[in-house]
């Protein structure tokens, strides 16, 4: 088996122990690979490995590998599941528009609005996370938690956007039980949101955290995904911005 099909073994691994731990079901948690700065031979490798879902946080990078991953003479088939995973401006969404099935990181109706009028007729819905700034870094984006609720309610009235769930990035915690805390704090905001009974809710189902270094805490509070890039791809040699 090749060093990535290891990896993503290992990765399924840590899954199934983490959900064991915290007597949750095995399959209730779905593993995102974050192939951002690896080429499309690591999604071939992984995709070879049994991998199906893809995240991707740089925009331009992210359209580049999936139209190389889709084009002759060895389009990559089933094709994967893409998912965008980093902050989208609005002078780009019709990219993410086109190309993409998820978007975890909508904090914005703006950007919400223009990706329902430029989703395409022909293509399924665009799967939608609100990303929370669950930890109120200053810098950082996300929706205030307690403004999740009023745009999850206008993000559920657009026609060509599925509200899908929550996604968050905390900073680094020095421990599990420090993670688990504000893990456990998206977890709430979550649960209300659901609770709320907005159309479509029947759809609400995930919630998005969890990385290499804390998803053994964000399953404990209840992450229905992991995105995980480090501990499948590697360590990553250069940023792209
Ligand atoms: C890079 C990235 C990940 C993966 O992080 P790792 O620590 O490499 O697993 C997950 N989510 C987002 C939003 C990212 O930008």
């Amino acid at each position: 088996m090749t060093m990535i099909g290891n990896n993503l073994q290992a990765v399924q691994e840590r899954i199934r122990r983490a959900c064991e731990a915290a007597g949750r079901a095995p399959g209730s948690v779905r593993l995102l690979a974050v192939s951002k700065t690896f080429g499309p031979e690591a999604v071939r490798e992984a995709a070879a490995a049994g991998q199906h879902a893809f995240g991707e946080n740089y925009l331009q990078e992210g359209v580049a590998k999936i139209e190389a991953l889709d084009a002759p003479p060895e389009p990559l088939r089933p094709r994967p599941e893409w998912h965008c995973i980093g902050p989208v401006q609005s002078n780009k969404t019709r990219l993410v528009a086109a190309h993409f099935d998820w978007l975890h990181s909508v904090d914005r109706l703006k950007i919400a609005q223009r990706l329902s009028e430029q989703r395409g007729a022909d293509q399924p819905p665009l799967q939608i996370c609100l990303q929370v700034n669950i930890d109120g870094g200053a810098s950082k984006s996300g929706v205030a938690p307690d403004e999740v609720l009023a745009l999850a309610r206008e993000v559920a009235l657009l026609p060509r956007l599925c509200l899908r769930g929550l996604m968050t990035i905390p900073e680094p915690q020095p421990d599990f039980e420090a993670q688990k805390q504000v893990h456990l704090r998206a977890r709430a905001l979550f649960d209300a949101v659901r609770a709320a009974g907005l159309p479509g809710a029947e759809q609400f189902d995930t919630l998005s955290m969890g990385m290499t270094g804390d998803l053994e805490a964000a399953i404990h509070a209840g992450s229905t995904m992991v995105r995980v890039g480090t501990a499948i791809f590697g360590g990553r040699s250069y940023p792209v911005a």
